[in-house]
């Protein structure tokens, strides 16, 4: 995958965390933090792995994590 930034290839791996991942529009200030509704799981669920794949550019410092929406919107 090319960055969108500069353009350059961006390099394969994974963001991982030892709880589940995801985005919300919404910061929670609690310590463990789950998927309410209209958050975007990016680990597939509280039990599961918490790694998801993700592009990693280190020239733009930018991470870009693709999901799958039918299988991990909340
Ligand atoms: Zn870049």
């Amino acid at each position: 995958m090319r960055c969108p930034y500069c353009k350059n290839e961006m390099e394969y791996g994974f963001v991982q965390s030892n709880q589940e991942i995801i985005y919300t529009n919404s910061e929670k200030n609690v310590p463990m933090v789950w998927a309410r509704k209209g958050d975007v799981r990016l680990t597939p669920g509280f039990w599961g792995p918490a790694t998801c794949s993700a592009w990693h550019c280190p020239g733009c410092r930018k991470v870009i994590i693709e999901y799958d929406p039918d299988q991990l919107k909340v």
